[in-house]
């Protein structure tokens, strides 16, 4: 078979169905941990448990009920909370970790991003408006 009817067949058996999302990619790179885990451990349960992660991340991906999967996979990605980025573009959490800190109000605790290596600053926080000085 030609590698251009691979390519065809694949899209074909993709549409309509969901593919890859957060949710399946975290359940399969766990997956992958574990088995090199067990390359040590030779757990059965460990192996038990990475096999089912893939058959998780497999009906994920190969199901058609767009809507379901896409409520669930929003639910992963709320619960997250600031790992959120670090899943979904590690490069760009990296970039965005080194360029900039982030800080805490101490009032109502909203997160306020500052850019490092400026020293000491003062902060108006967005969303109670207290002003407080943090080292950024
Ligand atoms: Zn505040």
């Amino acid at each position: 078979m030609a590698r251009g009817d691979m390519e065809r067949k694949l899209a074909e058996w993709l549409r309509g169905r969901n593919g890859t999302d957060e949710l399946s990619t975290c359940a399969l790179v766990l997956a992958v941990v574990l088995v090199g885990l067990n390359i040590l451990l030779r757990s059965f349960v460990v192996s038990v448990i990475a096999l089912v992660l893939m058959a998780y991340a497999w009906w994920r991906m190969s199901s058609k009920n767009l809507e379901a999967r896409e409520n669930e996979n929003g639910v992963f990605v709320e619960s997250l909370g600031p790992l959120r980025p670090w899943i979904r573009n590690p490069a760009k959490a990296m970039a965005e970790a080194r360029a900039y800190k982030h800080i805490k109000c101490p009032e109502c605790g909203q997160r306020v991003r500052v850019p490092r290596g400026k020293g000491k600053v003062r902060i108006t926080c967005p969303k109670c408006r207290h002003t407080y000085e943090a080292r950024a």
